[in-house]
C-alpha cells in the first residue's frame, strides 16, 4: 500500500475556489519513457475536471504534477495565480485522496479524518462539527471509533475521502477514489461526490479509466492519449462529436468501420450502437450480416455481426429473442466520419 498523504496546510473553508493551470507539462522518467508530452490544460475554478484515459496514457502522473508529488521535467503549473511548479506539496493548498487511501493505522477512523484539521489548529467544537457532516454524508457515522484494518476496503476509501473533505480544500485531487467500491456504492458516492462539489464549489481534479464515471462527473472531460490530450471539452460535446477515431472508440464503444467497403470515401466511418434500427429505410445506410456473438449488458444486449470482412455491433431488449442475422439502418446524420488518420471530418 502506498502512504503518500499531502496535508493541506494553508487550505480552509473560506478559500475561494481556485483554478489550476498546466503549461506545456512534460515528465520524462528516462530519456525515452514520456509519460507526459507537452500538457496545456486549464481546470476552471469551481468545475469538476475529468482526466480519463486508458491505463498508462499518464493520467496519474498529470495529478501528481499538480499535487506537487512529481516535479515536471518542464513546463510549469499554477494555483490561482500562484506558480506551484518547484513549490513543496504541503505548501499548495491541495488535498488528494489516492486509489490506496493511505490512511494513519494505528488511528482510528474518527482520528485519522481529524488529522488535517489538527494539524491546522481548527478548535475542537468545529473539528467534532465537521467531522460528523462529512461522516454523516459518507454514511461512516458508525464506524468511526474503527482502526482501518478493521474496516473493508470500502470503508477505507470512504475515510480516506472524508478526511480530504474535512478540509473544504480549494482544489481537491482525487485518483480513481472510487475504485475499489462495488457498483451500487460506486454510483451513489459519484452522485453524492458532485453533490458535495457543487455545495462546497471545491475545484476538482478526479482521474479515472471509466467512461460512465467520467460523464456523470465531469464539467470538462479531458481525454489523454500517450502522455498528450487527445481531445478537451464538456463532457455532452466529446461524447457527441468525437475528434478522432480513438476518442470515439474509447467513449460510448462506437462501432469503427472501414468506409470504403460500404461504399464511402476512404477513412473511418463511426457508428454508435445504439444509433443502429433494426431493418431498412430508404436513404439510410444499411449493414447486415450473420450474429457472431453477444454481450448481456443487463436490461440490454450488445449483439456482435458481420458486415462483410468487419464486425459491427447492435443494442437490442435483454428480453428479446437473439436473432441469427441482423439487418439495420442509420441514418446519414447519425455517421461520424473520420479521415484516414483517424480525425474528424466535418460537424456533426
Ligand atoms: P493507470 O490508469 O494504469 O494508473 P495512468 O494513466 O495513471 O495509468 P501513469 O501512472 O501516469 O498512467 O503512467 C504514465 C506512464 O509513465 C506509463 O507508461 C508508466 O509506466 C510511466 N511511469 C509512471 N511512473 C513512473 C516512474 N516512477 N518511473 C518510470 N516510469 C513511470
Amino acid at each position: 500500500m502506498t502512504v503518500t498523504t499531502v496535508a493541506p496546510v494553508v487550505t480552509t473553508a473560506t478559500d475561494r475556489p481556485t483554478q489550476v493551470r498546466c503549461n506545456a507539462i512534460t515528465k520524462a522518467f528516462s530519456n525515452d519513457t514520456f509519460a507526459l508530452r507537452g500538457i496545456d490544460l486549464h481546470c476552471p475554478a469551481g468545475a469538476i475536471t475529468v482526466l480519463l484515459g486508458p491505463s498508462g496514457c499518464g493520467k496519474t502522473t498529470l495529478l501528481r504534477c499538480i499535487a506537487g508529488l512529481e516535479t515536471p521535467s518542464d513546463g510549469n503549473i499554477h494555483l490561482g495565480h500562484r506558480d506551484v511548479t518547484h513549490l513543496d506539496p504541503r505548501a499548495r493548498g491541495v488535498a488528494m485522496v489516492f486509489q490506496n487511501y493511505g490512511l494513519y493505522p494505528n488511528k482510528s477512523a474518527y482520528g485519522n479524518i481529524e488529522y488535517p484539521l489538527r494539524r491546522a489548529r481548527v478548535p475542537k467544537k468545529q473539528r467534532q462539527a465537521r467531522i460528523e457532516h462529512v461522516a454523516n454524508m459518507l454514511r461512516i457515522t458508525h464506524l468511526l471509533d474503527r482502526k482501518p484494518a478493521q474496516l473493508s476496503g470500502g470503508q477505507r476509501q470512504r475515510v480516506g475521502i472524508g478526511r480530504a473533505l474535512v478540509r473544504e480544500p480549494a482544489v481537491l485531487l482525487m485518483d480513481e477514489p472510487l475504485s475499489s467500491l462495488d457498483a451500487e456504492l460506486r454510483v451513489s458516492m459519484r452522485t453524492e461526490l458532485r453533490a458535495l462539489q457543487r455545495k462546497l464549489g471545491t475545484t476538482m481534479v478526479y482521474v479515472t479509466h471509466d467512461q460512465a464515471e467520467a460523464l456523470a462527473l465531469a464539467d470538462q472531460l479531458v481525454v489523454l492519449r500517450d502522455g498528450h490530450i487527445e481531445q478537451i471539452g464538456e463532457p455532452a460535446e466529446v461524447f457527441t462529436s468525437p475528434s478522432t477515431t480513438f476518442v470515439a472508440g474509447f467513449l460510448g464503444a462506437m462501432n469503427l468501420l472501414e468506409a470504403q467497403p460500404l461504399n464511402l470515401p476512404p477513412g473511418t466511418v463511426g457508428i454508435r450502437p445504439e444509433d443502429l434500427i433494426r431493418g431498412t429505410s430508404p436513404g439510410d445506410l444499411t449493414l447486415s450480416g450473420p450474429v457472431v456473438d453477444t454481450d448481456l449488458t443487463g436490461t440490454e444486449r450488445l449483439v456482435h455481426f458481420r458486415c462483410g470482412q468487419q464486425t459491427a455491433r447492435i443494442r437490442i431488449r435483454a428480453d428479446e429473442p437473439v436473432p441469427t442475422e441482423i439487418t439495420a439502418h442509420v441514418r446519414a446524420d447519425r455517421i461520424h466520419h473520420f479521415d484516414t488518420d483517424g480525425n474528424r471530418i466535418g460537424e456533426r
